[in-house]
């Protein structure tokens, strides 16, 4: 080739590689996440400007790479990205400064969460109380794990009250009595308090297998056929999500916060991103594990996704026969 030739096509090369830069090649995005558990997707909600349009709680997951390519994403008037994974509390980047150019941001999980709970046992025979909470213990540790929350039970103390006087009063029991179930039996302030009595009454009569958590006195109190998932639900509450029952199109009986159900499983990421940033969260309250985070005032059962939170029914995952949304 001519030296004249090769200028000349050096020239249109290089000329295309500028047109390349400039126009066809879009800004390449990245969110990458420190701390993650080494097994398992991370999902994510992001807003800003994707790819032209302005999204809110936008998902994503990760496939087999450990970070999220999310498209072209520019800065809009709200711009974050929120994450989920198994073993890993919910993590938050509140104000991402997306630019036009290529981003990397880079979302820090902290470590799974510990949390305690003490259990007495009023309602004999204490054997089968004992049964009975363990049965709730493995069952909440086992959601919690599956949908992905970020806590763990790191201590279960079981305090056998069956043979002490004082209980009888408290057999059939009703919120009235919280603060005199409490300093009559016992009750440990640095954990959620679980009595396990015979009946309970949450206003529409007695019953062996209700269970209600009293909000004013900050305690759970269980009948004697009260389910392993009721457990979960009544710490659902602690974790101040709210009743699910009557938002019937993106809820069933499958959801940990139905009020009446025999197979509670499922909690979507718009209620375990709520178990973590509503401020009277016992993660935030009792146990203090995010002190100096976030908190935000979510509207418990708010279906619409605003800049502070997402709507209660955003799934990342498919829960049963509700697919992400
Ligand atoms: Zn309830």
């Amino acid at each position: 080739m001519s030296s004249r030739r090769l200028e000349k096509t050096r020239g249109v090369c290089l000329g295309a590689m500028v047109v390349f830069m400039l126009t066809g090649c879009p800004p390449h995005d990245r969110v990458l996440f420190v701390n993650p558990n080494s097994t398992g997707q991370i999902g994510i909600l992001l807003d800003g400007n994707v790819d032209g349009s302005t999204k809110n709680d936008k998902s994503y997951v990760t496939s087999s790479s450990d970070h999220v390519d999310p498209g072209t994403v520019v800065a809009a008037s709200h711009n974050e990205v929120i994450a989920f994974q198994q073993e890993r509390p919910v993590a938050i980047l509140d104000s991402v400064s997306w630019t036009t150019g290529n981003d990397s941001v880079t979302a820090t999980f902290g470590n799974e969460m510990g949390v305690g709970f003490h259990v007495w046992l009023l309602q004999g025979p204490a054997d089968d109380r004992r049964d009975q909470a363990i049965a709730a213990c493995i069952k909440l540790d086992e959601i919690w794990e599956n949908e992905r929350m970020g806590t763990q039970i790191t201590s279960f103390v079981i305090d056998d009250k069956t043979s002490d006087p004082a209980r009888t009063a408290f057999l059939d029991y009703t919120c009235a009595e919280a603060s005199s179930l409490r300093s009559q039996i016992g009750h440990d302030s640095s954990v959620i308090n679980i009595y396990y009595v015979n009946r309970v009454d949450f206003g529409s009569g007695f019953s062996t297998g209700n269970g209600v958590w009293c909000s004013n006195d900050r305690i759970i109190v269980m009948g004697s056929t009260a389910s392993d998932h009721l457990a979960a639900h009544e710490i659902g509450h602690a974790f101040e999500l709210d009743h699910v029952n009557d938002l019937t199109t993106n809820f069933d009986t499958t959801n940990v916060m139905h009020n009446a159900s025999n197979n509670r499983e499922y909690l979507t990421e718009g209620q375990t991103f709520r178990a973590h940033f509503e401020p009277n969260s016992v993660i935030n309250t009792t146990y203090n594990l995010r002190p100096g985070l976030i908190t935000r005032n979510c509207g418990n059962l708010s279906e619409t996704a605003g800049n502070k939170c997402p709507a209660i029914q955003k799934r990342i995952w498919a829960d049963g026969t509700f697919p992400p949304n």
